[in-house]
Order: C-alpha cells, then structure tokens, then sequence
C-alpha cells in the first residue's frame, strides 16, 4: 500500500494501513459492520473499546470523549461597570467551562456583598436585572468545568463565607492534589463543607482566625497542587497562581481599573490594556493603595500545561508572550515535516485543529479545505442520542461537505486523540463522503496518562494509547495511516524552553507526586462513605459524648 502515493520516500516514514475493503458496509452507515470487517487484532481492539449500546461510543457526545475545559476567572477591582465587565469578561472565557457560571460583586468595605450564580452557559445565567443587582466597583467571576466536584449549582463558583475575617470571595481554577487530606483535616477540626469542590476548602483555610495562627500567606501554603484564584475581601483583590504555574492568570488595567482575567482574550473583549501575567507562585494583592506581591511558596521548577496550548486556550489569547494561534499553526509544520502525506486536501477538525491544519498545509503546499462545517449555536441539548439518527451527535456539531472530499485523498488534522470514538466517527464520514484516502494527523503526541492538575481527562484505561499500539490505533480508526507530533516538536513549536512545561500525560512524569486514587469524585465518595455508615447506623450522631 506504500506505493499508492507519490512522495513514496516522506511517505515511508508514517505507518500505512490498507484501507478496508468492503467501502460498501461503511458506506450503509454501519460503524459495527466495518468494525467486524477487520478481523483478528480489531476484535480485541473493540473489547477494550467497546461498551453498552446505550453508551455507544460513536454516539456519545463530544463533551463525553474530549477532555474537558476547566474553569475561566476573571475580576475587576475600581470600575464603575464591574458586574457588566465581568459579564463579558465570562463570555470571552466561556470556552473554559460551560457547565455554570458566576459573579459576587462589592463596592468595599462595609458594603454587603451581591451575589448570582447558576448552571448554564453566561449568557444563560445573567440578564439586565441580574447585573443589574450586581451593585460595586469590584467583582470576580466564574465560569465552571467541574474537575473536582459534580456538576450541580451547589458546587457553582464564586463561593462566598461570612467569617471572622469579614465576606470573602473565592473563585478557582485548577485541582487540588492534596483536597482528601486537608478536608479530612479540616472537617476534625469542626469546619462544615456546602459543598464537595475542592475549591471550598481554601476558603476554609483563608477563614481561619489569626487566634489560630492562621493568615492568608499560610492558607496557601497549605495546599498543594494546580490553582490560579481569585479573592476578593471587603478590602482587596487577590490574585494567586501556584508555584508551578500550571493554570494561566493575566493582569490588565481598564480606565484606572485593575483586570484579572484567565487568558488575554478577555481583555482584548472590553479593550483592557494588558499588563502581565500573574508569575507561578505570586500572590499579587490589589487594594486601594495600589498593589504589591507576595511570594510565599517555595521555589519549583515552572510547569505550564503544555496542553492549554494545544487545545484548551482561545487561540487569540496570548501565553508566554506567545499567540496560541500561531503555535498551533508552528506544531502543525512540525507535524507535516515529522509525518508529511501526500495527498490533495488538507481538512482541519474544527475549531480546535484549524491552525494545525492551516500550518500542515502551508508546509506541504497542500490544498487547505475546509470541509467540516461546524455548528456554533448548539448550546445544551437535552435530547439523548436516539437510533433514530444514529450518528446525531456526531454530525450536530461537525457536518461534512461531501463534495470538497469525495475522490480526494483527505489529511485530516486534529489537535488530540483521546478515546479515538470521535476521531473514528469522523473518518467513516469521509469514507462514507467518498474520500479516496483518509490520512489523520494529531498535533500533539498521544495521551496516555491521566491528568491530575485540573484537566479531566479520562481514566488511562480509557485513553486510546493507553490501551493499544499505533498499528492498532490506525486500524481501530480506520485510516490509511497516521502520525503524532513528538514531544519535542511540540515544545519548539512554543518557541519555550522544554524545561517550562508539565507534559505528565504525555510522558507520564508528573511535576508534583499525585494520589492515583484521586479524581473528580473523590468528594462524592465521601459522601458515599458516611451514606454506607449511616446504613450500619455507624454515622456519628450530634449528641454522641452527651450525658
Ligand atoms: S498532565 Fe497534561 S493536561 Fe494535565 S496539566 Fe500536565 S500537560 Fe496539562
């Protein structure tokens, strides 16, 4: 099969699958029949990916098999308009979470703090009257992925305590590693948990009086793990990123105002100015006589996620001095000049693999097409998948123009692989389409370690590479044949130093040793746990110790 291309000797470098035979069962729409037309090493391909028809994997939706984004913040602190800002702020920041989204606003000291939170997208959860409740001149806000926690409006984000050290805001992106331990700790101590975010405990620890040697500084010390937050007192405006910097966090100035925001695209919506980023392990504190800096983490090499790059920033946002667009495009000419096709179209998996494909293309001088036309204004559906349209969720958010491919030899570019269901659901389009060959090319390298920083990826064992080799992965996908990036392709593409990045679920070295038992549910478990003592009526009661 080698020889079906021009450029044999490029070609060679890239493993080839031949394509399936029988283009006929996939054309009648039947994934499982192409499945069992590829006999021995696909059967066991499909016991480690197969699952319950209700579960279908080429059903599921995309929120189901990509990692998920995880939180967006965004604050202001002296601006007339602050909820308004801060509404728009959300809006540019809505692609890191959609699951629900937040604001608490104040006007300061001896000013009651107004808050309003719920699920759904921004523009779902606030209207006229809603910001205009939001009363002050400072604010923080939230949209929520949930990576630690369920998603339910209890655990929707900004939190706010009434405690001895006045009203306090919090707002958090990232995953603590050591949550299990601190709220073991903390709940002995006598403190009540609302909810099962991990977020909550900071807010517990920053509660702590200065009677019990509590402050801030030390709060913070105590936790461990991913965290760019925001906190707002009656006084100030906090700004922390933790000392490996995992999780981005700007500084912009508006008329006089201050500007925190998770990516620069949030400040280039309201024409903030942008200042800096907010540097691993500083705890910047904005009040009414400026700002200052405090660092009271201990030094660690830096450990940027190297896939807020790949897939999760807005590629206008700038990270690192770098635009996120521009190392997109970058990791794609690596890619074409690492594993090159040769082939008519190059057809980028929008939105997220549309500057990798565009430097793919540019690289090879191949054809840039854009032959997926993606659906923008889905918003939540609350329809299950049905047989009804076998294959609704794939094509609601990406539909294909046939014409653009059929008879083509189609690259296909995607930023990540993660289950491969989604990948492959794409590829029987193309097939089905009439592409002459479908190549697929990913512009980052395979995933198969779990991520414990706050991106929510699945279990390893649910990971694609985790599971089988890249011979299996070719067939299971059903594509002529297929090439990642390398590690280092990657980080040149950045134009950083190797040394700057957390890349643990590609390689599997974690900058900060983790809990394997730990994940998102790690609180739900809990309560699993005092539900299983309350059945062996075994759960502590409110008058245990009374006479
Ligand atoms: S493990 Fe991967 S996704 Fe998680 S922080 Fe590191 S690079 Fe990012």
């Amino acid at each position: 099969m080698i020889g079906r291309t021009r450029s044999g000797a490029r070609w060679n470098r890239t493993k080839v699958f031949p394509v399936c035979d029988d283009l006929a069962a996939r054309s009648a729409g039947d994934v499982t029949k192409h499945r069992d037309l590829n006999t021995g090493p696909i059967q066991a391909i499909s016991s480690v990916i197969s699952r319950p028809t209700d579960t279908d994997p080429d059903h599921m939706p995309d929120r189901a098999v990509l990692p998920q984004h995880e939180c967006g913040l965004f604050g202001v602190f002296g601006h007339p308009n602050a909820a308004v800002l801060t509404y728009y702020g959300l809006f540019a920041l809505q692609h890191r979470g959609q699951e629900s989204a937040g604001i608490v606003t104040t006007t300061g000291p001896g000013h009651t703090f107004h808050q309003h939170k719920d699920m759904g997208l921004v523009s779902q959860v606030f209207g006229q009257e809603e910001l205009e409740r939001l009363n002050g001149t400072r604010a923080i806000g939230h949209t929520r992925y949930s990576t630690t926690g369920t998603s339910t409006i209890k655990n929707a984000q900004p939190f706010v305590v009434d405690c001895v050290r006045g009203q306090i805001a919090i707002a958090h992106n990232g995953n603590l590693t050591n949550a299990d331990v601190l709220r073991d700790e903390l709940e002995g101590k006598g403190s009540i948990f609302q909810t099962t975010a991990d977020s909550e405990i900071i807010l517990h620890l920053l509660a702590q009086p200065s009677s019990n040697g509590g402050n801030i500084l030390s709060g913070l010390r105590r936790i461990e793990g991913a965290f760019s937050l925001l906190i707002m007192s009656e006084r100030e405006l906090i700004a922390v990123r933790d000392p490996y910097g995992w999780r981005p966090l700007v500084l912009g100035k508006l008329d006089g105002a201050y500007i925190l925001a998770s990516e620069t695209c949030a400040l280039d919506l309201i024409h903030a100015e942008f200042i800096r980023e907010i540097e691993p392990g500083e705890v910047l504190i904005i009040d009414e006589n400026g700002m200052r800096s405090e660092r009271p983490f201990p030094d660690v090499p830096p450990a940027f996620c190297m896939f807020e790059y790949v897939y999760f920033a807005r590629p206008d946002s700038i990270i690192g001095g770098v635009n996120v667009a521009k190392v997109r495009t970058e990791m794609g000419r690596e890619l074409a000049r690492k594993f090159p096709a040769d082939a008519d179209i190059v057809v980028p998996v929008p939105d997220s693999g549309n500057y990798a494909a565009l430097g793919f293309a540019e690289e090879l001088n191949i054809p840039y097409a854009l032959a997926f036309v993606r659906n923008h204004y889905i918003g939540r559906t609350f329809l299950q998948p049905s047989q009804l349209i076998r294959d609704f969720d794939v094509r609601v958010k990406l539909n294909l123009i046939k014409e653009m491919v059929a008879g083509k030899r189609v690259v296909v570019v995607d930023d990540s692989i993660v289950r491969g269901t989604t990948a492959r659901a794409r590829v029987v389009n193309l097939r089905e389409a009439g592409a002459k060959e479908v190549h697929m090319r990913v512009s980052c390298p395979p995933h198969r370690f779990a991520c414990h920083y706050g991106i929510d990826f699945p279990d390893p064992d649910k990971l694609i590479a985790n599971q089988m080799s890249m011979d299996q992965i070719c067939q299971y996908l059903g594509v002529d044949s297929l090439g990642y990036l390398d590690v280092d392709g990657m980080v040149r593409a950045t134009g950083r130093k190797f040394n700057e990045f957390c890349l643990a679920c590609f390689n599997g070295k974690y900058p900060l040793p983790v809990d394997p038992a730990l994940d998102k549910f790690i609180m739900e478990r809990r309560e699993n746990r005092a539900k299983a003592l309350a059945a062996e009526e075994r759960q502590p009661t409110l008058f245990a110790g009374l006479k």
